[in-house]
């Protein structure tokens, strides 16, 4: 249902995209699907990936995990059956000007095939990070500037995640108690 979905939306956000340049604002009618930050999430490619398109995806998630105590995990297993969230990601053919798309009426995040190495990490990042409901800004450096294929996530957009799901325990904290 999800695939067919998919497939049959993405020419239509494509068109709209590359008219926008890079990646776009979600704009969303009904409910949108979001992580929550401070729980586990395993990102699961929804076709097999090639060695650098894995490698993308482990960096970007390290990324994440590095800088702002996020818990992504990656299984390379399509088909995997995870204990937790589950958020597809998907390597699609698309014009130069489109770099990803988060899909928050499905969870899932869509990157062009094209991107390789570091480009490719941080479009990855970036489309995490709207999994995560953060939204554009160029108010300080950030992964989620619009367009970006460069700046991975910062302490800033750590910041930005406790302000929208609250300062996660750390495993000190529990070490502690
Ligand atoms: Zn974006």
């Amino acid at each position: 249902m999800a695939r067919l979905l998919s497939l049959v939306s993405l020419p239509l956000l494509l068109a709209y995209l590359v008219s926008a340049g890079g990646c776009s604002e979600p704009s969303s009618s009904g409910e949108a699907v979001h992580f929550d930050a401070c729980e586990p999430v395993t990102v699961v490619p929804a076709a097999a990936l090639t060695t650098g398109q894995e490698a993308g995806v482990r960096a970007a998630i390290g990324l994440w995990n590095t800088t702002a105590g996020t818990q992504l995990l990656f299984d390379a297993d399509p088909s995997a059956v995870v204990a937790g969230a589950r958020l597809p990601i998907r390597f699609q053919a698309a014009a130069a000007a489109f770099h990803g798309f988060y899909d928050e009426q499905t969870g899932s995040v869509f990157i062009n095939l094209d991107l390789v190495d570091r480009a490719q990490t941080i479009a990855i990042a970036h489309e995490l990070g709207h999994g995560f409901a953060l939204v554009h800004t160029t108010a300080h450096p950030s992964v989620m500037r619009p367009g970006n294929l460069d700046t991975e996530p910062s302490a800033a957009d750590a910041d930005a995640l406790v302000a929208l799901w609250g300062a996660c325990p750390t495993s000190e904290d529990a070490a502690t108690e």
